[in-house]
């Protein structure tokens, strides 16, 4: 057996929604660079995301299923949030293979470090 290595360290991040009955965490090279979003709702929710597959987060308190999931327009994306507090910590695609985490729900980023782009979801 072999194990995979890599020589980029990765970070323990941590994340959740406001009341956390949503908590999870992911292991991934230190975040430097996010993505905002110009369609309707991610300006409105003013979002700012790391793309990974949410099958790769590990959730520790909720599974991303117990979300509730808003969607509109060609209902491509799940625009997930929590049904109690209302926050979107993450959202995913219809087929929930995709995923997005939001940063503004993870413990440590420092929004004003990051290199943000903003993806034309708009035109999409
Ligand atoms: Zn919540």
């Amino acid at each position: 057996m072999s194990t995979t290595t890599t020589n980029e360290e990765t970070v323990h991040y941590k994340g959740s929604c406001h009341c956390k009955k949503f908590e999870f965490e992911f292991d991934v090279p230190k975040i430097t660079k996010a993505h905002s979003c110009n369609c309707s709702i991610c300006h409105q929710k003013a979002t700012v995301y790391h793309f990974m597959p949410l099958e790769k987060v590990k959730f520790t308190k909720s599974s991303f299923k117990e979300a509730s999931a808003y969607q509109f327009g060609q209902k491509r994306y799940k625009h997930m949030f929590c049904p109690v507090c209302g926050c979107s910590p993450f959202g995913t695609d219809n087929d929930e293979k995709g995923g997005a985490i939001n940063l503004r729900a993870v413990e440590g980023i420092k929004l004003k470090e990051l290199e943000i782009t903003e993806i034309d979801g708009a035109s999409l």
